[in-house]
């Protein structure tokens, strides 16, 4: 039986009954802004958990609509984003703001709710990556975030898709402008019938770092087969080292070394 998925409004076989829970706002928050105003086919059971888009701590409805397995994730994948900006802003404060005053942090792909919006032919490039640190009014460097279940120190390598890599590079090149990328180790502490997310730890690296430490470029067994590239771990530090990296001009030897030898190749497709 085809069914209509209540954000993409595509009928498809696969095509399930999906169950959060939410609080109220957030429940009025998907259903205007993400799915097309349409409401919960059912809304009901009050428990006291984490909401499933906000995380925070409050009564909640068993919450379900039709959803096709994209638009789920894509669902479920706000509140893992709001999260982690969240908690790299906060950590950005309270470790690096007090060693490098002058350079403050930005949010520039804020992590919004939005209808589905029907793919381009071609996927374009990003403009943007998630944050721009900025000296008073003058952009310095860009910084994108990434997330994972797994802390730096319990990874094999550090994987990130090669399509990753093109949106940094891409914008990179677009505004001359080093990339940083930040990763924060996600976890989950659950209070039946619902979960918290909870933050455990956050590592930089540098572009030029991640070209240095790449390795090998492989197709993914999950997530569509995307090609992954391979870095060595050892490319990426705790936050609390960026601060003093920073106040040493690191963005500022980044930014001529990009000037003086180009792009970096942050990773290459095996022969
Ligand atoms: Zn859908
Ligand atoms: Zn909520």
């Amino acid at each position: 039986m085809r069914l209509r998925c209540a954000r993409c409004n595509t009928e498809r076989l696969d095509t399930h009954l999906n169950s959060f829970f939410l609080c109220e706002e957030c429940t009025a928050g998907l259903t205007n802004e993400a799915l097309n105003g349409t409401q919960p086919i059912f809304r009901d059971f009050v428990v006291l958990s984490y909401c499933g888009l906000c995380n925070e701590h409050k009564e909640l409805h068993l919450t379900q609509w039709f959803l096709c397995p994209y638009c789920d994730r894509l669902v479920n994948s706000y509140r893992l984003g709001r999260v982690s900006q969240a908690f790299a802003q906060a950590e950005w404060d309270r470790l690096v703001r007090p060693v490098t005053s002058r350079i403050a942090l930005e949010v520039k792909d804020i992590v919004s709710l939005s209808p589905y919006q029907r793919p381009r032919k071609k996927r374009s490039l990003a403009t943007e990556l998630d944050f721009l640190g900025k000296e008073g009014d003058q952009a310095v460097f860009w910084v994108e975030l990434k997330t994972g279940q797994r802390s730096i120190d319990e990874m094999v390598t550090f994987q990130l898709d090669c399509s990753d890599c093109d949106d940094i590079l891409n914008v990179v090149a677009l505004t001359g402008l080093p990339a940083y990328v930040f990763h924060v180790h996600l976890g989950r502490e659950y209070h039946p019938p619902s979960f918290r997310i909870l933050t455990h730890g956050i590592w930089w690296t540098d572009i030029f770092a991640m070209a240095e430490a790449f390795q090998e470029t492989e197709r993914r067994r999950r997530n569509g087969g995307k090609l992954a590239a391979h870095f060595s771990k050892e490319c990426f530090q705790t936050l609390g080292s960026l601060g003093p990296a920073l106040s040493n001009d690191h963005h500022v030897l980044l930014r001529e070394r990009l000037q003086e030898h180009g792009m970096p190749r942050m990773y290459r497709i095996n022969e």
